[in-house]
């Protein structure tokens, strides 16, 4: 696994920025097995981004740019991303673990005959023993792997590594011709994106979590005001979302999206372990709980025992105070 390719993805024309700790991921990798690594964009249009990507120590930036990949398709893509990588001399493929790469990377592992890693947290060691660390059972065991295949693909777990640094070097870019190979099994409908004046939860900076201790929609709207004040995402445990109170989006978790923002906030949630498993990598979080034995003031850096019906408003203003808004 001495030459890495890293997926960036792209996202209505632009280059997803949650994806890139998977570059941040393979210049550890490389550094660690004396390798190297290159990033790969694949799209339609996309070859304008290429520059975007070159500032990081890649040794190619490879640009994939074809009418067919204008929207992904499991089965193209995974033909695709192994072709290049076939090209380019890659025998460990890395990507963020998000819902595009969840269903791309096992494709590709089953394409290249290689071990994968799901979820990778950190690598461990150097060299021929290099390994890997992945959460289990909902966070509750941290598994060592190791990877005993000739080539390996990587799902990275991208609240665990930071955003690539600039190394001031340039990659080069590299114009691949792979073509879009259309098995016939699926065909692309449509995409609806889910239409939100707030912040997406994954690339918030402060995220505001209601649990079912806000019993209703109307006690789950007092998280709006603090919300847009701090121009926060809003996020909810599943017990709400199996309530019908919020869209399953917004489902932070083991289930749900795994978030790590500069602040969280818990109201009236637990803290259940599948819970946590999405959000302890946040860089500070507030809980609100009326209960002073909930778990998740085990992992709260500051924690309010109280009425989150009491609590929140007085917060809310708080704040604005604070603020002088
Ligand atoms: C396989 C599996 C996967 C799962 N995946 C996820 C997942 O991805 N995400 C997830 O969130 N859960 C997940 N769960 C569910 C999880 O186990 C918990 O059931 C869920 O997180 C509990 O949600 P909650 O904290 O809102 O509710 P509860 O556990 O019922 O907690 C409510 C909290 O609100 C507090 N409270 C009540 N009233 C007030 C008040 N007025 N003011 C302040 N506090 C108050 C209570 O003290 C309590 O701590 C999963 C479960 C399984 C089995």
């Amino acid at each position: 696994m001495k030459n890495i390719l890293v997926i960036a993805e792209t996202f209505q024309g632009k280059i997803r920025k949650t994806s890139l700790p998977a570059v941040t991921f393979a210049a550890e990798l490389a550094g660690k097995v004396g390798g190297e690594f290159s990033i790969a964009l694949f799209g339609s249009g996309v070859a304008g981004l290429a520059g975007e990507l070159t500032g990081f120590g890649a040794k190619n930036v490879y640009v994939v740019d074809a009418p067919g990949f204008a929207n992904y398709l499991g089965g193209p893509w995974a033909k695709a991303v192994v072709a290049l990588a076939q090209q380019a001399g890659a025998t460990a493929v890395a990507a963020v673990s998000d819902t595009f790469s969840r269903d791309l990377l096992p494709r590709v592992a089953a394409r290249m005959g290689a071990g994968m890693v799901s979820e990778t947290t950190a690598i461990v060691g150097d060299g021929a023993g290099v390994k890997f660390q992945r959460p289990m059972w909902a966070g509750n065991v941290l598994g060592t792997v190791e990877v005993r295949t000739p080539t390996a693909v990587f799902g990275v777990r991208g609240t665990d590594f930071d955003p690539p640094k600039a190394t001031g070097g340039a990659s080069a870019v590299q114009n691949a011709s792979i073509a879009f190979a259309d098995d016939g099994k699926a065909t692309y409908v449509k995409f609806e994106p889910t239409v939100s004046a707030r912040p997406d939860l994954a690339e918030a900076a402060v995220v505001i979590s209601g649990g079912r201790g806000l019993k209703d929609a109307a006690g789950f709207a007092l998280l709006n005001p603090l919300a847009d004040m701090l121009k926060a995402a809003i996020g909810a445990t599943r017990a709400v979302v199996d309530a019908g109170i919020c869209p399953n989006d917004l489902q932070v978790g083991q289930t749900g999206r795994v978030v790590a923002p500069q602040l969280y906030f818990a109201v009236g949630l637990s803290g259940a372990i599948q819970h946590v498993a999405g959000m302890k990598n946040s860089k500070v979080i507030v809980a609100i709980n009326k209960d002073e034995e909930a778990p998740i003031f085990s992992v709260a850096d500051y924690g309010l025992v109280g009425d989150a019906f009491k609590i929140l408003p007085e917060l809310t203003d708080a704040i604005r105070k604070h603020k002088g808004l």
